[in-house]
């Protein structure tokens, strides 16, 4: 087993837990009064709105979707990576504006208030595209770590 195949196989686990815990979340919700902390944010890449549903929306709309890891590899390199794509699983939710399965887990700036997509198209997270605040760390990115690999 790669490395490369441990991080696929994390990514996995963590998108399930993370269906799990709204499944959770959803349930328990009975004994609170309100279910405003299971709200979640999310991003329509089809039309570029960002949105937000509770636990029990979620549960209707949410579902997942297999998807081909976007190498941003030079053109050079195409070929001979082509034929075994790498796949990852993500949550999608079905957006309420256009009503397409086009909406991606979206995260808040802490520091811009910018809603952007919490995943790159390799699966990593992603940093804000505005002012480069890392939701790792809480802290914005120095220098120019933007698109490079964290591996
Ligand atoms: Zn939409
Ligand atoms: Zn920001």
């Amino acid at each position: 087993m790669t490395s490369k195949d441990i991080i696929k196989l994390s990514v996995a686990v963590v998108a399930l837990i993370g269906a799990g815990y709204f499944i959770w979340a959803n349930a328990s919700d009975s004994t609170h009064d309100a279910g405003d902390e299971t709200k979640t944010e999310w991003y329509c890449t089809g039309c570029e709105k960002s949105f937000v549903l509770n636990g029990a929306e979620l549960a209707n709309s949410m579902r997942l979707q297999e998807r081909e890891i976007a190498e941003q590899k030079g053109p050079s390199d195409g070929p001979k990576a082509r034929g075994r794509g790498d796949v990852t699983t993500v949550n999608i939710v079905k957006c309420p504006f256009c009503e397409k399965w086009t909406g991606e887990a979206a995260r808040t700036c802490e520091d811009c208030g910018e809603i952007f997509l919490a995943r790159t198209k390799r699966g990593e997270t992603a940093i804000c595209p505005k002012c480069k605040w890392d939701p790792h760390t809480g802290h914005k990115v120095e220098g120019d770590r933007a698109e490079t690999a964290r591996d």
